[in-house]
């Protein structure tokens, strides 16, 4: 009789940080998102600028495709990877 083999798998999870006191907000990071977890807020920074916001969606999440880091002129951006149990 065959072996029956059970394969255990994680998955990871991403968490988009906006460091606000650098964002301009230019909004070419809310563009190039493709599960618009993007958007405008209405609080702005220190500097005056409406700053970005990310939305956390569990159903539509992040796929942590890095393209809001890539394209953000000011560096203001950061991924985190999260392994889920
Ligand atoms: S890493 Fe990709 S999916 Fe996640 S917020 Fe940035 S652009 Fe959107
Ligand atoms: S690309 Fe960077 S500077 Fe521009 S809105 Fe997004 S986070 Fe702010």
């Amino acid at each position: 009789m065959p072996q029956r083999r059970i394969h255990l798998v994680r998955t990871l999870s991403y968490q988009v940080e906006i460091l606000e006191d650098r964002c301009k907000g230019c909004q070419l990071c809310i563009k190039v998102c493709p599960r618009h977890l993007l958007k405008l807020s209405q609080h702005a920074n220190e500097k005056g600028y409406l700053v970005v916001e990310w939305q956390y969606s569990k159903t539509l999440g992040c796929i942590g495709c890095g393209l809001c880091y890539q394209i953000c002129p000011e560096q203001a951006i950061r991924i985190y990877a999260e392994v889920e149990r």
